[in-house]
C-alpha cells in the first residue's frame, strides 16, 4: 500500500457538505486540505447545450453505479435482505457535486419542533400518543440555534422565495407556518408557471395559504458573500436529474468549486474510493487518516489529522460500520447508535390531475411552484386524527419531458395498449399534472442499517443493509393525504382526478425521494447519538460527520438546507474552536 505526505484535514466526498467545508476551511484557514471524491470530474461549463433526457434521465448520466456497490434492504429482522438492483426510490449521485448537480432545488427549512420532536409531541399529546415501536430523539438543537445558520445557506445558493414570517411577524403571501426567519429570502421568488396557477387559486379558495416554493434555481442574477455570481432561470424544463446548462439551479459545481479550484492549500481528487477510516481506539479514540483506491486502482493511505465524512447517509453510516467506529446499533437489545434511525422523506402524488386545457408543462423548473403548509408538521391538531405529524401540498411546475413525461392517462381511457392508448396518451400528455404531497417518516427502533452479511461490492466490502417499511402512521396519514389531494385537484378544475393508491410495504421500485436520512444521528449524549451537535464523533473527537445522516428525525422538508446549515455549524466550530483547541467541542 502506498502511503502519501499527511495533511491537515481529508474530507471523504465531494457533494454539496464536502465542497462546502473544503470551501470554508480553503478560505478561512491555511491547513492543507484534500477532497477524495469516487466518481468523476466534473465542471458546469460540461451541462452547456447537453440536456439529453435519455441519457440523463433514463440512462441516469449523474447517477450512483448500483454494478458496483448497492444496497441491500428488508422490511423487517426476520427477513432476509435482497439487493436492489437498479435505481429505484432513490437516486444517490456520484462525481464532484454528488448529488447536488443533479437535484430539484427546492430549499425549505425544516419546521422548529423537528429539532424536539420528542418533547413538543410528548408535551402536547402525552406519551400514549406516540406511534408505537417509535424511535423518536431530539437532536440537542433548538430552532434558535440553526436559524443563523440557515440563513447563510439560504445566501449562499441565494434561494428565491417570500418569507411569511420575518423575526415574529406573519406576512400574507409567504409561508405563515415557518419558523421565524432573520431576514427575507435573497431573491424574489421564481415564476409562478401556470399549471402552478391552478393550484394556488385552488388552495386559497379551500382556505388555505399557498406560498411561493422556495427554489434554489434562482429567479435573478445574484451574487452571493463569496462574490460568486449566477443569472437567473429560463424555465427550460430540465432540472431535476439534470446539470444546469446556465447555472441558474444551483449546484456545488457552480457555487464551491469555482472557489475552491482557486484555493492553493485544497485539492480535490476524483476517481478515489475510500474503503475504510483508519481508527486508533487508545487515548479516547482518533481517526489516523483514510485508506482509498485511486483512480489507477492502487490502495492507499493518507494520514490526515482532521477526517471530514461527506459521502451521504448510507455511505457515511456504511464507513463507520466497515472502519468499526462506534458501536453498530442492535434492534433486539436498543444498545449501540451506529445505523439507528433510519427514515426516508413520505414523498408522492396523492392525486393525479386531468385538465382539458393543455399545461405548457415543456416550460418550468423543478422547483417553480406554489406549496402550502396547513397541514405540515403539527401546523394542524392532531387530537382526533388516527397520526402524528404530516407534510406539505404542492404544485410544481417541472419540466415534463417526452420520454418520462409520457403515458399518463385518465381512468376514462380503457385502453392500456394499442392504437386507443396511443392517441390517448399523446392528448393527455401536456393535460396532466400531481398534486405533490412531502411527509415525515417517524423514526421505529427496528428501523436502521448495518453490514449485510451475505452481499458485497466490487471490492469485496459487506454492502449496507436497510430494515425499513412503512407503518401504520405513515398509512394513515397518507390516507389523508390522498383525500387532501384529491380535494385540491378538484378544486384546481381537473376533468378527471386518479387517486393515488394507499400506502402498503416500502416500493423499492418507485422514485420517492433520495431524501434518506439517519444512521450516525445526532445528539446531546453519546448514548443516544453518534456525534455531538457539531457533527463531531463521541468516539474520535477529530471526526466530523455532515449530511442528513446526522438527523435524529425525519422533517417533511427536503433535507438540503438543513444539511448545509449543520454544515456551516460544523465548520465554524472547527475554524473558530477546534484548530486551536483540539479535543472534544462542548
Ligand atoms: C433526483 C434528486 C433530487 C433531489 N432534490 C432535492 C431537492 O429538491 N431539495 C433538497 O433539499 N434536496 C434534494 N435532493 C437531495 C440532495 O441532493 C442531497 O441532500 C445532497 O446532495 C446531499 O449532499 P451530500 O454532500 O450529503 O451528499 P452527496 O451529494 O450525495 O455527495 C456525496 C458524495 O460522496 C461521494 N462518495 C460516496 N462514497 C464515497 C466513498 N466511499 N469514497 C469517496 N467518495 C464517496 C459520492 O460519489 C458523492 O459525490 C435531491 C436528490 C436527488 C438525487
Amino acid at each position: 500500500m502506498k502511503t502519501l505526505p499527511a495533511v491537515d484535514a481529508v474530507i471523504i466526498g465531494g457533494g454539496w457538505t464536502g465542497l462546502l467545508m473544503a470551501k470554508e476551511l480553503g478560505a478561512r484557514t491555511p491547513i492543507s486540505v484534500v477532497v477524495l471524491e469516487r466518481g468523476k470530474a466534473r465542471h458546469k461549463e460540461d451541462y452547456i447545450a447537453d440536456m439529453d433526457e435519455l441519457d440523463y434521465n433514463v440512462r441516469f448520466r449523474l447517477m450512483q453505479d448500483y454494478g458496483l456497490q448497492t444496497v441491500s434492504l428488508r422490511y423487517t429482522t426476520s427477513d432476509r435482505a435482497i439487493p436492489i438492483r437498479q435505481l429505484g426510490s432513490f437516486m444517490p449521485g456520484q462525481g464532484t457535486g454528488g448529488a447536488g448537480e443533479h437535484w430539484g432545488a427546492v430549499f425549505p427549512r425544516f419546521q422548529p419542533d423537528v429539532f424536539e420532536l420528542l418533547k413538543s409531541t410528548t408535551e402536547k399529546y402525552g406519551a400514549k400518543r406516540l406511534p408505537e415501536g417509535h424511535s423518536i430523539v431530539d437532536w440537542g438543537i433548538t430552532w434558535d440555534e440553526i436559524e443563523p445558520y440557515y440563513t447563510r445557506a439560504d445566501k449562499l445558493v441565494g434561494v428565491s422565495g417570500k418569507a411569511g414570517n420575518i423575526r415574529g411577524k406573519l406576512i400574507e403571501g409567504g409561508n405563515i407556518f415557518e419558523g421565524a426567519r432573520s431576514e427575507e429570502y435573497p431573491t424574489p421568488p421564481t415564476k409562478v408557471p401556470y399549471y402552478a396557477s391552478l393550484f394556488e387559486s385552488a388552495a386559497k379558495s379551500l382556505g388555505y395559504h399557498p406560498y411561493p416554493n422556495p427554489s434554489a434555481a434562482i429567479s435573478k442574477a445574484y451574487t452571493n458573500p463569496d462574490g460568486v455570481s449566477r443569472p437567473g432561470c429560463f424555465y427550460c424544463g430540465f432540472c431535476d436529474r439534470f446539470g444546469c446548462m446556465v447555472s441558474a439551479k444551483a449546484q456545488p459545481t457552480n457555487t464551491l468549486l469555482p472557489l475552491i479550484e482557486k484555493q492553493k492549500n485544497v485539492s480535490l481528487r476524483n476517481g478515489c474510493w475510500v474503503r475504510r477510516i483508519e481508527y486508533d481506539k487508545s487515548g479516547g479514540g482518533r481517526a489516523r487518516g483514510v485508506t482509498y483506491i485511486d483512480e489507477t486502482g492502487e490502495e492507499t493511505f493518507q494520514p490526515a489529522s482532521m477526517v471530514f465524512l461527506g459521502s451521504w447517509t448510507f455511505n457515511n453510516t456504511r464507513l463507520l460500520l466497515l472502519s468499526g467506529i462506534g458501536e453498530p446499533y442492535d434492534p433486539a437489545t436498543g444498545k449501540g447508535v451506529v445505523g439507528r434511525n433510519l427514515t426516508h422523506q413520505v414523498s408522492f402524488s396523492p392525486a393525479q390531475a386531468f385538465f382539458e386545457k393543455p399545461l405548457n408543462r415543456f416550460m418550468g423548473a423543478a422547483p417553480a411552484g406554489v406549496r402550502m403548509s396547513d397541514f405540515d408538521a403539527d401546523c394542524f391538531d392532531h387530537s382526533n386524527l388516527p397520526f402524528l405529524r404530516g407534510g406539505t401540498f404542492a404544485g410544481i411546475g417541472t419540466g415534463f419531458q417526452p420520454i418520462v413525461g409520457f403515458g399518463a392517462v385518465p381512468s376514462s381511457v380503457k385502453a392500456r395498449w394499442g392504437a386507443e392508448w396511443k392517441k390517448a396518451a399523446v392528448y393527455w400528455y401536456d393535460r396532466v399534472g400531481n398534486v405533490g404531497f412531502a411527509g415525515e417518516h417517524i423514526a421505529y427502533k427496528d428501523h436502521y442499517m448495518d453490514l449485510d452479511p451475505t452481499y458485497k461490492d466490487h471490492l469485496g466490502d459487506p454492502l449496507l443493509r436497510l430494515t425499513i417499511n412503512w407503518r401504520d402512521n405513515e398509512r394513515k396519514m397518507v390516507e389523508f393525504a390522498i383525500a387532501k389531494g384529491v380535494e385540491l385537484a378538484r378544486a384546481m378544475g381537473a376533468k378527471e382526478v386518479v387517486p393515488a393508491s394507499p400506502y402498503g410495504q416500502y416500493d423499492t421500485r418507485r422514485y420517492q425521494s433520495t431524501h434518506v436520512q439517519g444512521g450516525t444521528i445526532m445528539g446531546k449524549s453519546p448514548e443516544h447519538s453518534v456525534v455531538n451537535t457539531y457533527g463531531q464523533h463521541w468516539q474520535a473527537s477529530n471526526l466530523f460527520i455532515m449530511g442528513a445522516s446526522m438527523f435524529a428525525n425525519n422533517g417533511s422538508a427536503n433535507p438540503t438546507p438543513t444539511l448545509l446549515a449543520l454544515t456551516y455549524r460544523t465548520a465554524d466550530a472547527v475554524v473558530d474552536r477546534y484548530i486551536k483547541h483540539p479535543g472534544q467541542l462542548t
